[in-house]
Formats: C-alpha cells, sequence, structure tokens
C-alpha cells in the first residue's frame, strides 16, 4: 500500500509543528492539516497575546512607581483599540513564520477541517482558515492529532451571555466591569489584566484559595497579592445565573449575591478539540475526562494513530506538547535516540502581576515522600520600597530532609517564571541545598535569595498516609 504521505499532522499549532518539522528534518514525507490559524492556540489565542496583554497591563503601575524616582508623570489614558491593533499585527507575523517555517522543511500545508475516513485516511473540508477549498481525500501511514483544546463553559442559565478567552483577545473594547469566574491559569492572568487596564474586576472560585494545585503559601501569598492589586475576591461562591439587565449583565451567586458588570468572563478548564474529527471511524478511546488516551509513547488506542499536547490527559503545556511532539518524530523517523525530557519537573507560571512560578513538588506533595525542610522568605523587593508599593516578594524551597535534595521551589514576584526557568535545571538534576548554599549570589536581585536562605524556616513530618 503506498499512502500520499508517511506522517500526517491534524492541528498546526506548538505541537504539530514541532513534530512535523522534525520528521520531516528525518526524512519523512509530511502534511500538516489545519483548520482555523497558523500556529495555533499559543500563537493566536494563548500564550503569546496573554503575554503581551500582561506586559501592557503592567505600564500603569511603573508610571505611578517612576515618581519616588524622580519622574514626573502623569498617568495617561490607555487606548484598548491600539493595544489590540499591535497585538493582532504581531499575530499575523508570527503566522507567517509558521507558514514559511513548514514550508521551508519541504511540508505540505493542507488547509482545511479533516476527519478521519478510516486509520490512514482523512476527508478534508473547507473550513474558517480555507472556506473555497475543494474537499479532497489524503492518506498517510501514520497520523498525529494535535488538534489542542477549547475553552468550556458553565452549564449555568445565561452562559451565552458570558465570554471566553477566545473573545478577550478581540473585544470592542475593554470592559469597565469584568466578572471573572475561576481562580486557574486564565481565571488569575485576564483578571490582572483587566485590573492593570483600569477595569474594576470581581473574581470568583469556590475554594479558600485561588489556584489549586499549587502550593499553599503561593497560593495565599497570590490570594494577598490579588487584594493588592485591587481585585474583590468571592471565595467559597458559585454561580448561579447569569442575566441580562439592559446594557449590564448581572451574575448571581449561590451565597445570593449579585454583582453587576459589564463582562462575564468564564475561566472554568477547557476541553479537546475531538467532536467533529470523526474518531467513531477510529478504534481511539477517551478518558473519563474526554481526552484521548495515549500510552507512552504518544500512540492511541489505534495503532499508527498518535495524539500530542492538549488534546490527551497528560500536562496541557506548551512546552510540554512540543516535547511530545519532538520525542514522538524523533522515535518514528530518527536514526539517534530519541530526545528526551522530564516532564516531572516541568516549570510552571501564572503570569499575575507578580507572576507565581513553580517547579518541582509542593511542601504537601513532598511530605508524602517523607519529612521535608522548609525555607521560606518573604520580602518587598527594593524597587516597592523606594515606590512606597506594597508587593511582596515570596519565595520557597522544599527540601527532602533525609537527601537534602531541593525537591520543589516555588516563587510569587517580579521575574518568577524567569528565575524559575534556570532554576528548574538544578531541579531537575536533583542537587542539593548544599549546591544551592555553595553558589555564590548577585546582588543586588530578588534571586540571590534563592542561594541565601541559610536558616530553615520550619520542618515539615511526613504526612500520615
Ligand atoms: P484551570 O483548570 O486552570 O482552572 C479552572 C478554574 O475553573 C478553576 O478555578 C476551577 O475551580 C474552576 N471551575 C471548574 N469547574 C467549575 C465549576 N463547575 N464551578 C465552579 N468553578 C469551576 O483552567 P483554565 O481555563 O484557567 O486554563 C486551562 C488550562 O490551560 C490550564 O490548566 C493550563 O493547562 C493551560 N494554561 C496555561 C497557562 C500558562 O502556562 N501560563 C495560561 C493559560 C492556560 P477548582 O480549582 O476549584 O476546580
Amino acid at each position: 500500500m503506498t499512502y500520499d504521505f508517511d506522517l500526517l499532522v491534524i492541528g498546526a499549532g506548538s505541537g504539530g509543528v514541532r513534530c512535523a518539522r522534525i520528521a520531516a528534518g528525518h526524512g519523512a514525507r509530511v502534511g500538516v492539516v489545519e483548520s482555523r490559524h497558523w500556529g495555533g492556540t499559543c500563537v493566536n489565542l494563548g500564550c503569546v497575546p496573554k503575554k503581551l496583554m500582561v506586559m501592557a497591563s503592567d505600564y500603569a503601575d511603573m508610571v505611578e512607581d517612576s515618581h519616588n524616582f524622580g519622574w514626573s508623570t502623569s498617568p495617561g489614558t490607555h487606548d484598548w483599540a491600539t493595544l489590540i491593533a499591535a497585538k493582532d499585527r504581531e499575530i499575523t507575523r508570527l503566522n507567517g513564520i509558521y507558514v514559511t517555517m513548514l514550508e521551508k522543511a519541504g511540508i505540505t500545508l493542507l488547509t482545511g477541517h479533516a476527519q478521519f475516513v478510516d486509520g490512514h485516511t482523512l476527508r478534508i473540508t473547507p473550513s474558517p482558515l480555507a472556506p473555497s477549498e475543494q474537499p479532497r481525500t489524503v492518506t498517510a501511514e501514520r497520523i498525529v492529532i494535535a488538534t489542542g483544546s477549547t475553552p468550556t463553559k458553565l452549564d449555568i442559565p445565561g452562559a451565552e451571555l458570558a465570554i471566553t478567552s477566545d473573545q478577550a483577545f478581540g473585544l470592542p473594547k475593554r470592559p469597565e466591569r469584568v466578572v471573572m469566574i475561576g481562580s486557574g491559569y486564565i481565571g488569575i492572568e485576564f483578571a490582572g489584566i483587566f485590573a492593570g487596564l483600569g477595569s474594576r474586576v470581581d473574581l470568583v472560585y469556590r475554594r479558600d484559595l485561588p489556584l489549586r494545585g499549587f502550593d499553599e503559601d503561593m497560593r495565599t501569598a497570590l490570594a494577598d497579592a490579588i487584594e493588592a492589586r485591587g481585585i474583590t475576591q468571592h471565595r467559597h461562591a458559585n454561580p448561579v445565573s447569569i442575566t441580562q439587565n439592559g446594557p449590564e449583565l448581572v451574575l448571581t451567586l449561590d451565597n445570593g449575591q449579585a454583582i453587576t458588570a459589564d463582562c462575564v468572563f468564564m475561566a472554568t478548564g477547557r476541553r479537546p478539540k475531538i467532536d467533529a474529527l470523526g474518531l467513531a471511524n477510529t478504534s481511539i478511546t477517551t478518558a473519563e475526562n474526554g481526552r484521548i488516551q495515549v500510552n507512552a509513547e504518544s500512540e492511541t488506542t489505534h495503532r499508527g494513530i498518535y495524539a500530542i499536547g492538549d488534546v490527551t490527559d497528560r500536562i496541557n503545556l506548551t512546552p510540554v506538547a512540543i516535547a511530545e511532539g519532538h520525542n514522538l518524530a524523533d522515535r518514528l523517523y530518527g536514526k539517534a535516540p530519541p530526545r528526551q525530557w522530564c516532564y516531572a519537573t516541568t516549570p510552571k507560571a501564572v503570569f499575575f502581576s507578580p507572576p507565581v512560578a513553580t517547579v518541582g513538588l509542593t511542601e504537601d506533595e513532598a511530605a508524602q515522600n517523607g519529612a521535608v525542610d522548609i525555607y521560606l522568605t518573604r520580602f518587598t523587593p527594593m524597587r516597592y520600597t523606594l515606590a512606597g508599593r506594597v508587593r511582596k516578594t515570596v519565595m520557597k524551597l522544599v527540601v527532602e530532609q533525609q537527601s537534602q535534595k531541593v525537591v520543589g521551589v516555588h516563587i510569587l514576584g517580579d521575574e518568577a517564571p524567569e528565575m524559575l526557568q534556570a532554576v528548574a535545571i538544578a531541579i531537575t538534576a536533583e542537587l542539593t541545598k548544599a549546591d544551592f548554599d555553595r553558589t555564590i549570589g548577585i546582588h543586588p536581585t530578588s534571586a540571590e535569595e534563592l542561594v541565601t536562605m541559610r536558616t530553615r524556616t520550619r520542618e515539615t513530618p511526613e504526612a500520615s498516609k
């Protein structure tokens, strides 16, 4: 049997593009099918535009803080349309880079919506990216599903009145009053963006602290930082309904409270984009949460069909999707052993102002394996002592008591993601507290605290199992 391609990748997001490029570099005949936008969620509706908007939202505080440094600046006004247009120009530039990159790698670009006919055949039909394209059928020896995920909404009356992150990137104007539902990555980041740009923000979440899954000290520090940014937190609250009241929206909570706003934003998780893939024509199975099940080799339950990135039940982060795609292409077509990554020490960052970044185990997770030593420091960075701003940095080392290995590092503070990326190497290399201690600091920085925390803050005994 001869096929049109050795490998067809469905989805030109971070994971799909890396997989396609590496496979083509190994000599495979590769095609990539994309229905919406080159570069996928990260470039178009995720990491990249989000980070640009976080940067935009930081300027107001910077202007205010500059006064104690001798600058006479006035607050100024923010023009939302200028920001969105600049962001869109940057994305269009990146879309072009993705297309060029794929073409230069000798990859065939197929625009349209792909649906499985069988395990080797895809039917490609017109999609928003190629509305007038003729339907066609293509075959491949192997197929990779890299279609990513899409935001979900809570199933409550009036949910259709709420936006998700997909719409937030292109709103015609900045809403003056925003209610954010959800305190995960997206909820926290966009609450910070809108607050920084001048909106009144109410953050609604169902726990006692935001950012479930992160270290408790960081969650507490973040709750304080959210308050310091002027955001109102509604804890232990569940949305019941959204109603339209003239030009306004009213979100009602299960505690009876009603919040009036111009925009209700649901940041309540994402689900895999698999609905229209025709998976019924394959033997692919999904997990209870709807994500495609794969084995350690990224192969689905249908032989020869693979899945990478957010569509699978693994860590849903761009760099992980890239690693999965790269590793898969190396394994399928490479001559040398495939490049490997350590997923257990995947660093994570939430781009609030100030951001939170983390690598390794939380204190609670580490205590499951035995007693731990905790080193914790909380301070006001130099910039804010002079500026007179309440903006703390919190740093925490979680050290396995017996081996003295540093198994977790957690930071809330300016440049935390930049610091953590470097620290993650030390955690992956399983370095000890003594290794941190014998490293000379850079003065004056916040990061030097990582190597100067001498006194143990507390000892946490092994958690009872
Ligand atoms: P998250 O899973 O991070 O957060 C979802 C939020 O919605 C949580 O606060 C959750 O509460 C809440 N929620 C879920 N269901 C309900 C419900 N029925 N009622 C009330 N609250 C509910 O999802 P996001 O949408 O924020 O982000 C999706 C994913 O995208 C992230 O997990 C991450 O993988 C990725 N991402 C990464 C970013 C980064 O790396 N900086 C940035 C943005 C996204 P609870 O915690 O109580 O369950």
